[in-house]
């Protein structure tokens, strides 16, 4: 369709005039010389009394800079600037957000410049829930796993508690690596998180996706989250009985369990459990997510105390066990800086072939802790918290220090008829953590302590566990020092694996050597113990000798040593020269 120049002319007037966006025509010092309507509308908030003559007047209060840039762009056309936001401030509705205007700025020629106006309001705000949506989003997922993260836990948990009164089944699980921090340390930081990345999946994949709203039945939905260090957490929801979330707890173990590979090595990790059950919390009145999770995760250190890899459930009882635990961890940290422990020392005789025996073959160190109101208390109750509470290290620090020091002293009193050999109790925290073999031979070092005359006990669940502790147990060994295998006979090793372990004396533990002699199954057991030790070339002890049919038993059986009550109970230093003095008066 052809048109008059006219018409062309009318046309190109009445196509700025209607343009859904702002156009001004200024020249270069801001003064308008076009305007259509769109772009008085949108200007016209701005508008003081000078009218709108200027932009560059109009516009100062929200882009002062618009005539510096002006005189700084020296090209005689071109694009000064584009998309500048400018935040106009008025509202158009009484609740809207405030109104940005969007403005291009071009130079058509030497002197004249083209402005245009957009409001851009709505896409401003869409920007801005995007950017908060997905900052709220960051913020509750764990930057590692890209799992939800303890709020987002939170936050299912207050809805699932709102609908409990309704009888809406469902349980809050808590898991944590049996020995993640010996194996972070051995596997360097990059290593514990490829770890935790693989047991991040492991959970995931174990869990079904949530059903579909059309299922018949509750609809269920299933949370794995990761809240903080080597802890997750699951929220299973839309089930029937307690029962449905063990089950489910019994197979996230399993699952956890399997071997992993990292850095081209199996590593195996097992976790502990801890399972709190949604409905009995808010049956109690308990309408708190973060006591749900503090139960869950009490339940999981019941499940770590009861040896790991389990799981455990939640009851109340458990509640009052684990405020006298932080009693007990509270007055133990007071209990190292005021010198509150002691070492005593128990008598390891040898026996000898003419029905003798030589009593100062050795004593073995035994922990004990002076309560200021409790009196003596044994090691049974306070070893498993400083392991959980990291005060292990420095209370077998001080343990070792002490009886190196004790058995020098007594070389220098009683020369040959000092105790030939010191044992001392290890605990699996201790070998688990960085240094501390270094700290074994500095220990050595200082005190002087002959490395043979040192034997160090290690139990022998501990000692089966995986190729990084016999690693350990053959560092300790390149020191010079003796290993022995504790409480022989109630672990998981049998003495088919004996010969894998780098251990130069085996002790039977004091439940065979009790009935050694009233039960045949037992003595069987002792019999068989000392012959496959000897033929791997062990010593052996038995421990806890309280009778002397006991004694006949074992000295039948060839056992090296003996060690037991009815010798001696564990004695302070003092007390234990007297009965190596005592020699002739003792039974033996
Ligand atoms: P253990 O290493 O097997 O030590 C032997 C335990 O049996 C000692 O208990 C000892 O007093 C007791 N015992 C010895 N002979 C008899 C007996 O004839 N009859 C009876 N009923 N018991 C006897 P204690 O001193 O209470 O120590 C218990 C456990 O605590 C030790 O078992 C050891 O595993 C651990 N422990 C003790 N001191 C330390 C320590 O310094 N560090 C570490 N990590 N663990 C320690
Ligand atoms: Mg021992
Ligand atoms: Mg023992």
């Amino acid at each position: 369709m052809q048109h008059e120049p006219g018409d062309a002319y009318e046309a190109l007037v009445q196509f700025l005039y209607r343009a859904p966006i702002g156009l001004a025509q200024t020249a270069l010092d801001g003064a308008v010389e076009l305007l259509n309507p769109m772009a008085s509308n949108l200007l016209m908030p701005l508008a003081t009394d000078a009218g709108l003559d200027n932009l560059f007047d109009v516009l100062a209060p929200v882009a002062p800079q618009l005539p510096a840039m002006v005189q700084a762009f020296i090209e005689p056309s071109g694009m000064i600037c584009e998309g500048l936001r400018l935040p106009v401030g008025v509202q158009h509705a009484a609740n809207g957000p405030p109104q940005v205007l969007s403005l291009n700025l071009t130079k058509l020629d030497p002197e004249r410049l083209m402005a245009t106006l957009a409001d851009v309001t709505l896409e401003v705000q869409r920007e801005q829930e995007m950017l908060s949506r997905r900052l709220h989003s960051a913020a509750r997922t764990d930057s590692l796993t890209r799992m939800p993260n303890r709020e987002a836990v939170r936050e299912e948990l207050q809805r699932l508690l709102a609908r409990a009164q309704d009888g809406h089944g469902f349980a809050v699980l808590t898991l944590n690596c049996d020995r993640f921090r010996q194996l972070n340390d051995s596997l360097g930081q990059p290593g514990g998180d490829q770890l935790l990345m693989h047991m991040a999946d492991r959970l995931r994949g174990a869990l079904r996706p949530p059903t579909s709203r059309r299922e018949p039945g509750p609809r269920s939905s299933q949370l794995a989250a990761r809240i903080g260090g080597d802890e997750f957490v699951v929220v299973l929801d839309g089930l029937r009985m307690r029962l449905d979330a063990e089950r489910v707890a019994q197979r996230l173990l399993d699952v956890l369990a399997q071997p992993y590979v990292i850095g081209g090595h199996e590593i195996v990790c097992h976790a502990s459990l801890g399972l709190a059950w949604g409905l009995d919390a808010a049956a109690l009145g308990q309408h708190d997510p973060d006591s749900l999770l503090r139960d869950a995760g009490i339940a999981m250190v019941e499940a770590k105390r009861a040896g790991g890899n389990r799981h455990a459930v939640f009851e109340a009882s458990m509640r009052e066990r684990a405020a006298r635990r932080a009693d007990i961890e509270a007055d133990l940290r007071q209990a190292l800086a005021d010198e509150q422990l002691f070492v005593v020392y128990q008598p390891v005789v040898r026996l000898l072939p003419d029905d003798g025996v030589d009593r100062a073959a050795g004593v073995e160190a035994l922990v004990r802790w002076r309560h200021p109101q409790r009196g003596i208390v044994p090691p049974i109750e306070f070893i498993q918290v400083a392991e959980e509470c990291g005060l292990i290290g420095a209370l077998g620090d001080f343990v070792l220090e002490r009886a190196c020091r004790d058995f020098m002293d007594w070389q220098a009193r009683l020369g040959a008829a000092a105790p030939r050999l010191m044992a001392v109790n290890l605990s699996r925290a201790q070998l688990g953590q960085a240094g501390w073999i270094d700290s074994v031979g500095r220990v050595l070092r200082e005190t002087g302590m002959p490395p043979p005359c040192l034997q160090l006990e290690v139990t022998e669940s501990l000692a089966a566990q995986d190729q990084d502790t016999q690693a350990r147990l053959h560092e300790l060994k390149a020191l010079g020092v003796q290993l022995a295998l504790d409480d022989f006979g109630t672990g998981y090793s049998s003495l088919s694996s004996l010969h894998l372990l780098p251990v130069d004396t085996v002790k039977i533990d004091r439940s065979f050597v009790c009935q050694a002699d009233t039960s045949y199954h037992h003595r069987v057991l002792i019999e068989a113990t000392v012959k496959v030790a000897q033929s791997l070339g062990m010593k052996t002890v038995a421990e806890g000798i309280e009778t002397q049919s006991q004694l006949d038993v074992v000295r039948e059986q060839r056992c090296d040593k003996v060690q037991g009550y009815y010798f001696s109970r564990p004695l302070p230093a003092a007390e234990l020269l007297d009965w190596l003095a005592l020699e002739v008066a003792l039974p033996g």
